[in-house]
């Protein structure tokens, strides 16, 4: 019998298995048809881990608690409708988010007190989860192109109880050239073609999935990524991240960076909690990219984790006196009103 993922578009198959090392792969493939765990993180700014706890046993959900990350949860998918549904999930006080996108904030690693931007933020995980890490503290600026997932956010944000975002409905690729050398840390959570995302039971995601849309979405990233670059502070940093295996989206925009910003553009090598990776690829079909991009991670899908490219950008700090300079003579982006 033909295993459920050959579903999957025959030339995405073909790619993965060019991407993926051969050890791993049967465990990639298996992960696009079986029930994932549920993760979700509690919200310090609405509750406690123990209050959290003690909601759930009262309401009968299990929840095993994540080693490497405090306050952040698995349940399994038969509790999804009573966890999504539970007081907790619609009062903000827990978030329900893969672990890999929980992963991808805690390495961007924001603190109280900083200028943080998130330029691609709708619906609002990521963001959520830094206002929480930076302890409601510091700037938060938010950017988002699409007016009904700006309205989304905006709501997620406040039920969260996130009092220092700032919203912004604009295109990320003009924040860049707006306030240069503004942010400590920004998260790209770029759009893609959510190639991870692809599940057996969701033929929908893949309608759309060709290698032309990869070709047009790199084109997007890597405006994304360069305005990105522009708006950090010399010695900031950036998380890079997309939910693709496809190198044009993922190594191939990190190498752009790097060869377009050779003096100032650096990556950061960081270790991950999590034993399914691979390294980021330094070449792929006849293209090769720069040795550093070794340094970023591919987080492999399997029955708790969704896959993830992620790779954590420096700007160089030249004189940070500088940048902090920047950071507060900087004009600021219009704010988004409702
Ligand atoms: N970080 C979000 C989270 O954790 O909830 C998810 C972000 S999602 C992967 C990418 C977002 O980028 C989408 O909301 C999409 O509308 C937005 N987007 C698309 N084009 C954009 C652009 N030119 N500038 C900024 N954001 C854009």
């Amino acid at each position: 019998m033909r295993p459920p993922s050959d579903r999957l578009p025959h030339d995405f198959l073909e790619r993965l298995r060019r991407i993926v090392p051969g050890d791993q792969i049967e465990q990639v493939l298996a992960s696009f048809h079986e029930p994932k765990m549920l993760a979700f993180r509690v919200n310090p700014l609405r509750t406690s881990i123990d209050e959290a706890s003690a909601e759930l046993q009262r309401q009968g959900i299990p929840a095993e608690p994540v080693a490497w990350s405090a306050g952040t949860f698995l349940v399994d998918p038969e509790y999804r409708a009573a966890l999504t549904h539970s007081s907790l999930c619609e009062s903000g006080a827990i978030y329900v988010q893969g672990l890999s996108s929980i992963l991808a904030t805690q390495v961007l690693d924001p603190q109280p007190g900083e200028q943080v931007l998130d330029l691609a933020a709708a619906p609002g995980g990521k963001a959520t989860h830094i206002a929480a890490l930076m302890k409601n503290q510091g700037w938060l600026s938010v950017v988002e192109p699409i007016r009904a997932r700006m309205y989304t956010l905006a709501e997620i944000l406040n039920r969260a109880g996130v009092t220092i975002a700032h919203t912004y409905l604009m295109d990320g690729r003009r924040v860049g050239r707006k306030v240069p050398g503004r942010f400590d840390r920004v998260m790209l959570d770029a759009p893609c073609s959510g190639e991870a995302r692809f599940h057996t039971s969701r033929p929908d995601a893949w309608k759309f999935w060709s290698e032309r849309k990869l070709r047009e979405q790199s084109r997007k990233q890597i405006g994304l990524i360069r305005s990105a670059f522009q708006s950090l502070r010399p010695g900031g940093r950036m998380l890079y991240g997309t939910c693709s295996f496809a190198p044009e989206e993922n190594e191939a925009i990190v190498d752009h960076l790097l060869a377009s910003f050779p003096k100032d553009a650096d990556l950061e090598s960081v270790s991950l909690p999590v034993d399914h990776w691979q390294q980021g690829l330094t070449c792929f079909h006849g293209r090769t990219f720069d040795e550093r991009l070794k340094h970023a991670w591919r987080i492999l899908p399997n029955s708790r984790h969704d896959g993830y490219f992620l790779a954590l950008v420096t700007q160089r700090a030249i004189d940070p006196a500088v940048g902090r300079r920047n950071t507060m003579n900087s004009p600021d982006l219009l704010p988004h009103r409702q």
